[in-house]
């Protein structure tokens, strides 16, 4: 099939190179003329695990090109993909100036029948927009052309998006028509199976499920997080409260671990969204509402741990270890490393920091952030060790070498990772702080 992705992001340029694999010709349109100009050399301007290699593969074989040429991508396949960014605009709502400026596009050239894909996490509501622009240009233009607007959110997950598209959970469609069923079901029908299947809905309810889904998932971990911070008080221990829980097959064990607040392109944004949306329709978003303060809260409760432990950071050097929201991933949207940058510079610490991918867009931020090449290299006389993202390379280091590079031996655990080290650390004199735990 003959499939453009408006969007050359990491939900376009993953989803548009998976559905070139299996076979369909790809084009992925962009305004952005640097990515595009980098992508049709062969180079991928994010970090995703095995995406570049697809990528090259697929180019070499002729199913996927990139084009900042708009009209081209509209005339040129039968199923458009919307895959544009769907920030979040000052007061929580969403900015859906992207997707309306791609319909808007599409309208102004539309010459044959089509199929529209929401894929960006939109509002419910808005395929129904998108329609109305499409169809407003088309008057303009005096044409009459069929097309059908269907929603298709997206799940895949950053650092693990190409395995979640070849085995996805599952794939919801929200159709109108049963051409634009048959379609879909035709271009999924290579990935779709009995245990991951392909679920029909209305266009409504199809938005509705992305942003319900993300929620649910925001929920338990502000549950769990909100949990911790109490287990720290009264002396128990959140990963064993979070393991009895999970043993209920009711409740699930995915989800419910303890960390420093969850960050990213999605879970904050999408809460946001849907609060405001729920609010629109004068329904109350109270669990939603809370859901959000207890994740702000998490991420300053990080800002706490460090004053505890090494008082007015003035002067002090502390060490960072991951800055993207999470690993296997280069994106720092939102990830709680910004809040802890932004206090510990505006309180003139000295902050020395690592990450395998991310460093190029921390500096964009933070230039004043010392990065250094090697893990290792941003403890030398630290009086602190912030580990925020548990990237394979952090989970087994040479807790002696560490001791012997900072000033004092001192480190704040955020994501658990050390737990089953606790020993050995107060063997070799540490001070160590996890999520929900005893200080140690
Ligand atoms: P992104 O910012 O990485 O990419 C968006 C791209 O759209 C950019 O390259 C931008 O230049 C391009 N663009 C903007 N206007 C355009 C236009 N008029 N025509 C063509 N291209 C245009 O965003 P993303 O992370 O890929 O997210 C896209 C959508 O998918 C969002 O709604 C997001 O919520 C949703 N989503 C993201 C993820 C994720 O993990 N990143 C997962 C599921 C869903």
């Amino acid at each position: 099939m003959k499939v453009s992705m408006f969007g050359t992001g990491y939900v376009g340029l993953v989803s548009g190179t998976c559905f070139s694999d299996l076979g369909n010709d790809v084009l992925c349109v962009d305004i952005d003329e640097a990515k595009i100009r980098a992508l049709n050399k062969g180079e991928v301007p994010i970090f995703e695990p095995g995406l570049k290699e697809k990528v090259l593969r697929n180019i070499k074989e002729d199913r996927l090109k990139f084009t900042t040429d708009l009209k081209k991508a509209v005339n040129d396949s039968d199923i458009l993909f919307i895959c544009v960014g769907t920030p979040s605009k000052k007061d929580g709502s969403v900015n859906l100036d992207y997707v309306f400026s791609v319909a808007k596009t599409i309208g102004q050239n539309l010459d044959s029948r089509k199929i529209i894909v929401d894929k960006s996490t939109v509002p419910v509501g808005t395929a129904d927009k998108v329609k109305a622009i499409i169809s407003e240009e088309l008057k303009k233009r005096d044409k009459q052309v069929t097309f059908d607007v269907v929603s298709n959110p997206e799940f895949l997950r950053e650092g693990a998006a190409i395995n979640d598209f070849f085995n996805p959970d599952r794939i919801v469609v929200g159709a109108e028509s049963d051409y634009s069923r048959e379609m879909m079901a035709k271009l999924y029908k290579g990935i779709a199976r009995t245990t991951r299947p392909l679920v029909f809905t209305d266009v409504r309810s199809a938005e509705l499920i992305k942003y319900a889904s993300n929620a649910m998932l925001a929920t338990r971990i502000s549950f769990v997080n909100q949990l911790s911070l109490y287990c720290e008080k009264i002396g128990a221990d959140i990963t064993a409260v979070s393991k009895g829980m999970g043993l209920d097959t009711r409740i699930g064990s995915r989800f419910l671990y303890a960390g420093i607040g969850y960050g990213g392109s999605c879970f904050p944004k999408d809460v946001k969204g849907i609060i405001d949306s729920i609010k629109e329709e004068g329904c109350s978003a109270s669990i939603l509402e809370a859901v959000h303060k207890a994740n702000e809260d998490q991420k300053k409760s990080v800002i706490k741990k460090i004053k505890s432990i090494v008082g007015d950071v003035k002067n002090k050097t502390i060490a960072i270890w991951g800055l993207s929201f999470k690993p296997k991933t280069d994106d720092i949207r939102e990830a709680p490393s910004l809040i802890i940058a932004k206090y510990l510079l505006d309180n003139g610490a000295h902050v020395k920091a690592f990450d395998p991918e991310a460093i190029p867009n921390f500096k964009k931020e933070f230039p004043k952030v010392k990065y250094v090449k090697k893990p290792y290299e941003a403890l030398e006389k630290a009086d602190l060790l912030l580990l925020l993202t548990e990237w394979d390379e952090f989970r087994n280091p040479d807790f002696e070498k560490i001791k012997d590079l900072m000033k004092s031996p001192k480190i704040i655990d955020g994501r658990n990772i050390y737990l089953g080290y606790r020993e050995d650390l107060k063997k070799l004199g540490y001070e160590y702080q996890g999520v929900g735990v005893k200080k140690e």
